[in-house]
């Protein structure tokens, strides 16, 4: 039996010993009880982010986050900007296209130069997966995934589980489908091992060409047929098409693909009345979901979504600096 099936989820250990983890590389690492600890610090986050003019913090004054971005992004790499702002960093932000990888530089290389920039934590995206687990393997500082390749997107999924568990009161015994591209989807990954550990039902609902292989594995239901897997649903969670990760025709067409898996009013009322609907974002609207889905404020989160996600980002990067900062219990 592992310490997190004998340990509620609610119920994590005092000090340090809430989390013992020196990076963030994935939810396949974390306990329940992990999760939450790092939900139940968001929520101060929340509180400051929206206290008017004075959203500031200075628990990491006078260190240095560097942002490796080896992938585009607009919301992940600006969140994690401001989460490092917010709580009084210096924050760095590296983009591949303008850094030495374009030159040929190995990421072993480009990790031992930003090791030498004795960096207090390094924030990474990049396209392929495992690729932060290298780098964290190499670095002395934390390490945080911010995505890589298909593998996972952590901060995402913790951000998902603190908008379901305020918008729902709980994350828990909860009904969640999880529908679109999930097989280039690092977003669905993440989220499938952090709501099924958090002991929540996942349906995964996508046409036969996007679902995994071994889904059975990661313990959740799987559906072909929308209205099937929407069926009694508490939570809605689209997907983008991931275009750019796919190496062939997995679709007739985007007009087909809206009319068989978009997520339209007609769709959503399969599932609970008071179902909420997530988007990591980007969306493609009128293909994976409709405008007038997206855009209304009793069913959808997606705005809510990116706010907590500077909560959580400011969350994770306190955590992971406590030991660096010498705060008490933490050694
Ligand atoms: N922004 C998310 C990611 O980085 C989802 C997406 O790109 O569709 O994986």
């Amino acid at each position: 039996m592992t310490s997190a099936t004998i340990r509620p989820a609610s119920d994590y250990p005092p000090g340090g010993d809430a989390f013992r983890h020196r990076h963030l590389t994935g939810i396949a690492q974390l306990t329940p009880w992990e999760i939450s600890y790092i939900l139940d610090a968001a929520e101060q986050w929340v509180e400051l982010n929206r206290a008017g003019a004075a959203k500031h913090d200075d628990a990491l004054r006078g260190l240095t986050i560097i942002n490796a971005f080896f992938e585009n992004s607009t919301r992940t790499l600006l969140s994690f900007e401001i989460a490092g702002k917010r709580l009084g960093a210096d924050v760095v932000n590296m983009h591949a296209a303008q850094s030495s990888v374009k030159k040929g530089e190995t990421l072993i290389d480009t990790a031992m130069t930003l090791n030498a920039m004795r960096a207090d934590a390094i924030v990474i995206r990049h396209q392929s997966s495992g690729a932060v687990q290298l780098i964290a393997d190499k670095v002395d500082c934390p390490v945080l995934n911010a995505g890589d390749g298909r593998h996972e997107h952590p901060t995402q999924a913790l951000l998902d589980a603190l908008t379901i568990r305020r918008r729902l009161g709980r994350v828990e015994g909860l009904t969640i489908a999880i529908c679109g591209d999930v097989l280039h989807s690092r977003v669905a990954r993440s989220n499938i091992l952090a709501l099924t550990l958090l002991g929540n039902e996942v349906r995964v609902v996508a046409p036969p060409t996007l679902i995994p292989p071994a889904m059975e594995r990661m313990h959740v239901r799987v559906f072909t047929d929308m209205d099937a897997g929407l069926d009694g649903a508490d939570v809605v969670m689209m997907l983008r098409l991931q275009n750019e990760r796919m190496d062939g025709a997995y679709l007739p067409s985007p007009r087909e693909y809206h009319a068989l898996y978009g997520l339209t009013p007609q769709r959503l009322a399969k599932a609970k009345p008071d179902a909420i609907v997530m988007h990591p974002g980007p969306m493609n609207r009128g293909v994976e979901i409709d405008s007038n889905v997206a855009d209304d404020p009793a069913r959808s989160t997606i705005t809510e979504q990116v706010e907590m996600g500077v909560a959580v980002r400011m969350a994770c990067l306190d955590i992971l600096t406590r030991r660096t900062r010498k705060v008490p219990g933490w050694n």
